[in-house]
């Protein structure tokens, strides 16, 4: 495909998008006013004659706890050296997480619904198989949703594909010289957080850098991985001061995420489109 082609192909995959994003935020709110009057199914947890994976990293947000104030947005950007685009730009931004407000009601009994929005890992992925050259891939062992950075052409078919709008366009340089922290700590950056080019699509990763680093750890230091290590993995995780996000492997009974996804609160967004997503959500009440 000719390089004018890829980019009127692009640019007309995020009109879509932007369409996209206003069906997002409005099924959001109906499953949000669905989810107050009805009881949801619990979410699966471990079942190792069904599922073959070695892990199932997940994340749980609680939606009770967050508080809507992206320390999770910018912590993401500083750790994976995410662009900053100015609030003109708004529909070119990036944000491998982001939490997105609904005002519902009307003054002064106006209610924000908050919606913390990070990649969903799914484990039936639409973004894998459209992508032509491969570039996305799943890393079945633990349950992640990836990307060859290097092998992405840019046009666009996962952004379409992501029916979460997980999925964002890099209009920028991702260049911020020496003040990435994955380059402070490592000369050799992790592919996942290099400097990456501009034209290509870019999605949050569950912190692969820091699993891959706490994975090396603890073999080089004779030992397994707890409960409490993996808390520590994903920096938005981290970061949130309301401890709205958890994070852990759903095929261990015993973790913080097993137990919270038992909860009569837990529920998959968009459930039914059958992507098997892997972030649970505890509704409010
Ligand atoms: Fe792919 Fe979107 Fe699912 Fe993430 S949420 S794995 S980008 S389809």
């Amino acid at each position: 495909m000719e390089e004018k082609d890829q980019f009127k192909k692009v640019i007309t995959t995020l009109e879509k998008k932007s369409l996209k994003r206003k069906d997002f935020l409005r099924m959001t709110a109906v499953a949000g006013a669905a989810l107050a009057v009805s009881n949801m199914p619990k979410i699966a947890t471990a079942s190792p004659a069904k599922d073959k994976s070695k892990h199932r990293y997940t994340m749980v947000i609680d939606l009770a706890r967050c508080v809507g104030c992206e320390a999770c947005t910018v912590a993401c950007k500083v750790e994976h050296n995410v662009p900053v685009v100015s609030p003109k730009e708004f529909t070119n931004r990036i944000q491998w997480t982001e939490v997105f407000f609904k005002e519902k009601g009307g003054y002064p009994h106006v209610k924000i619904d908050l919606n913390p929005r990070p990649c969903m890992h799914c484990e039936n992925p639409p973004c894998v198989p459209v992508c032509p050259v491969k570039a996305t891939y799943q890393d079945k062992d633990r349950g992640l949703v990836l990307q060859h950075h290097e092998r992405c052409t840019g046009v666009g078919n996962c952004l379409g594909a992501c029916p979460y709008d997980a999925r964002y366009f890099n209009w920028s340089k991702p260049d911020y010289g020496g003040r990435l922290r994955e380059l402070a700590l490592n000369p050799d950056p992790h592919p996942q957080v290099e400097k990456r080019r501009k034209g290509i699509a870019e999605k949050c990763t569950f912190c692969v850098e820091r699993l891959d680093r706490l994975e090396a750890k603890a073999e080089k230091e004779g030992r397994g991985i707890s409960d409490e290590d993996l808390h520590l993995v994903c920096t938005c995780v981290k970061t949130c001061m309301g401890r709205a996000r958890h994070f852990g492997d759903l095929n261990d009974p015993n973790s913080t995420v097993s137990k919270l996804a038992g909860s009569a609160r837990a529920f998959h967004m968009l459930e039914e489109l059958g992507t098997q997503p892997k972030v649970i959500y505890l509704r409010e009440a």
